[in-house]
């Protein structure tokens, strides 16, 4: 589940590779992935790869001609950069692109699930597209001073600190262990945060997304792993003690996600609902 830190680590290290290198070719074998058609692919042959950067949970290269290529992984994608050129029999391909040094830009994706998507846009189109103009302010590294305004609605933190609209880079993953460090309850209102457990919580995305961020620093490299090491200490922890009190950590489970806490520091005591067992003994 690439995340803001994953995202953050993939942009750096392929900004450092790729700045100034040439798109000699490109090719979509995932048909699915390319959402947009005008400009086509192709415009990006030839030109030169400006950078790549962040936005959100969202990769962006930018090629000269102010053409932009913007990518989002979802939940099983990759983007990695190889010396070598995919076999075309390569299942988790979605989008090549070649560059010069017989090097290959690599949009891949595991699993069964074509959910990664890729658009090129022009100038003012990237700002302009829905992915983009919808984002609230980003988590990372300077997330708004006034989060309690940020966050100041009737929905629990768990909810809203993922939602992209609210706030951009927090998923899954990372929501659990920025609560768990703030110490608040996942199912808090937002418009329930005093100022002093707002300013916990501001603090606590700084520290637990630039902590991530180092800890890749140290241990990514390129071509960028098929399995990121996230260093997680509670999120699918459930069941072990909680690194900082002891106290077993506990989890809810939902269709498709867990939600990791402490019962001890996090929600008084209580240990909450266990959504998938309450369903099976309707
Ligand atoms: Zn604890």
């Amino acid at each position: 589940m690439p995340e803001l830190p994953e995202v953050e680590i993939t942009a750096r290290r392929l900004d450092a590779a790729l700045r100034g290198a040439t798109i000699e070719s490109t090719l979509a074998p995932g048909l699915n992935a390319l959402k947009t058609f005008d400009p086509p692919l192709h415009a990006l042959d030839g030109t030169q790869i400006a950078g790549v950067r962040r936005i959100g949970k969202h990769l962006v290269v930018d090629v000269s001609g102010d053409l932009h290529v913007l990518i989002h992984l979802m939940s099983a994608g990759r983007l990695q950069l190889y010396d070598k050129r995919a076999s075309l029999r390569d299942r988790t391909s979605r989008l090549l692109i070649r560059v010069d040094g017989d090097r290959e830009l690599r949009l891949r994706e595991f699993g069964t699930k074509q959910a990664a998507w890729v658009k090129v846009l022009r100038d003012g189109d990237l700002e302009a597209d829905e992915a983009i103009a919808t984002l609230g302010p980003e988590a990372w590294p300077d997330p708004p001073e006034d989060l309690a305004a940020l966050l100041h609605a009737p929905r629990p933190l768990h909810t809203l600190l993922r939602d992209q609209r609210v706030i951009a880079g927090i998923g899954r993953s990372w929501v659990d262990e920025i609560l768990w460090r703030a110490k608040l309850s996942p199912f808090k209102r937002g418009d329930d945060l005093s100022d002093e457990e707002a300013g916990a919580l501001r603090a606590a995305i700084v520290e637990t997304l630039a902590a991530a961020l180092a800890h890749y620093e140290d241990v990514v490299q390129l071509p960028i792993p098929d399995k990121l090491p996230l260093p997680l200490l509670v999120h699918r922890h459930q069941g072990e003690p909680c690194p900082r009190c002891g106290t077993t950590l506990e989890a809810v489970f939902y269709e498709d996600y867990v939600m990791s806490y402490c019962p001890a520091e996090q929600t008084g005591g209580k240990v909450l609902k266990d959504r998938r067992l309450s369903r099976l003994l309707k």
